[in-house]
């Protein structure tokens, strides 16, 4: 007999365990067909130049897969994270990139979640409908790092607005939203109980904020993600802007960060499968000393081996993004579902650029460019050390060394 569930908690459709074997087939292959139209070509110019996708974020958001976490009553799709995932996945596993707009679909759960009724109907359609660019996450801070609770960028309340300043860095997408959902304190660390405690978010609209004491620095990476460092100068945001109560917002962006580690890791499941198709692909065809380079087993297993280990990773993401629709606790999951596809992907990447030889490192193959947006994925948006540490204190209960 099954345990009476919670609803999903973006209000979506109820999500039981068995869930997890729901495949979302009608919505890959949509996204399949959508991203035909966007060939390595493309993003290969792209990268070179360092452009934002604009085209294909349009396409995506058009076609209305940036708003599948958003209610029906706001405009979206109201589906769950699973259906998100899938998205995720297609976009990714068809040699897509969705880190240009990915964003758009989880960071809204904070607002959805935890923001007055007001801001949700003043928000949310246009965020439903593309019109409004939820993109941008403003929590990494220069000096404090992972360390998210030593944050020193400060919001005073001054009347109708906080005046916030300080610094935050690898920010992305913000010159290309309109909205940015920023952490700041708004009590001194030492004057909480806990030192999660005096952490508030705020919703700041980057139209008015940019040249109003709010400055953006782009962050040239070794792969086109449009990030950015940011400089706040006394900047006014009004104070109708904050989202649920002041000092609480360490917990708002909790549930935001296991939908954005489920997500992630779909991408990476995503890419994992690309390289190991596109390498099982070659290794049948390429043909040295007489033979195809599949028929030798120093080729043949390290690819069968990473099939193996992104399905496995990806049975833990379907876990992960079942528990998080069905409303149950899924901190555990999202993070192992984060790490596990993380390294599957990386894993992946290095052996199809092995198994192409040279070729693996020519641009026109879009393998080595794979690898270099894939990489980042073991740094953010959480570390593979900070995830190790959140299984073995919080899960197997060992000290805690920080
Ligand atoms: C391209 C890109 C895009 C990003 N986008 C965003 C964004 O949109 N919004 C946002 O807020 N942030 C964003 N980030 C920031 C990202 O989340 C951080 O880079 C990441 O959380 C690590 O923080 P850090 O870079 O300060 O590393 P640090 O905290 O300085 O850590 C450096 C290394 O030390 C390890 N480490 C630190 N402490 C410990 C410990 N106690 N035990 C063991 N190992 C430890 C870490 O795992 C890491 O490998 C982005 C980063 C990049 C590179």
């Amino acid at each position: 007999m099954r345990a009476a569930r919670r609803p999903g908690i973006y209000g979506g459709p109820f999500l039981d365990h068995d869930r997890m074997t729901t495949d979302f087939s009608e919505i890959r292959d949509a996204v399949a067909r959508l991203c035909a139209d966007f060939p390595g070509r493309y993003w290969r110019d792209k990268d070179r130049t360092r452009e934002y996708p604009k085209e294909f974020v349009e396409a995506l958001s058009a076609a209305g897969y940036l708003a599948v976490l958003i209610p029906e009553q706001y405009g979206g799709s109201g589906l769950g994270v699973g259906a998100a995932s899938a998205v995720l996945e297609e976009i990714h596993k068809s040699g897509c990139n969705g880190a240009a707009c990915h964003a758009q679909m989880y960071t809204m759960g904070t607002l959805l979640k935890h923001g007055s009724e007001t801001q949700k109907q003043a928000y949310l359609p246009g965020i439903a409908d593309g019109k409004l660019r939820l993109q941008a996450f403003g929590v990494t801070e220069p000096t404090s790092g992972t360390d998210t609770t030593r944050i020193r960028t400060t919001a005073v309340r001054d009347g109708d607005v906080y005046r916030v300043t300080g610094q935050k860095v690898f920010i992305s997408r913000t010159e290309y939203s309109d909205l940015m959902l920023l952490l700041a304190r708004t009590t001194p660390r030492e004057q909480g109980a806990k030192a999660t405690d005096g952490l508030s978010v705020f919703i700041v609209d980057l139209r008015d904020a940019v040249g109003r004491g709010l400055t953006i620095k782009p962050i040239v990476t070794m792969m086109n993600h449009s990030t950015t460092e940011l400089f706040f100068d006394n900047l006014a945001v009004p104070a109708a802007n904050l989202v649920g109560v002041e000092g609480k917002g360490f917990g708002y962006i909790l549930d935001s960060m296991n939908a954005e580690r489920i997500l992630i890791a779909s991408e990476c499941i995503g890419d994992a499968r690309w390289f190991v198709a596109k390498a099982a692909a070659y290794a049948k065809e390429r043909q040295v000393f007489g033979r195809a380079i599949g028929e030798n087993q120093g080729i043949q297993f390290p690819i069968a081996r990473a099939h193996v280990q992104t399905e496995a990773a990806s049975l833990m993401v379907r876990k992960a993004a079942a528990l998080f629709d069905a409303g149950e606790k899924c901190g555990a999951e999202a993070n192992m579902a984060k790490m596990l596809a993380a390294d599957a992907s990386k894993e992946a990447g290095d052996i199809c650029i092995q198994t192409h030889g040279g070729y693996g490192f020519a641009e026109e193959y879009d393998i080595e460019r794979k690898f270099r947006e894939t990489r980042l994925y073991q740094v953010a948006p959480v570390s593979t050390n900070l995830i190790l540490s959140y299984v073995g204190t919080h899960v197997l209960g060992m000290p805690k060394s920080f």
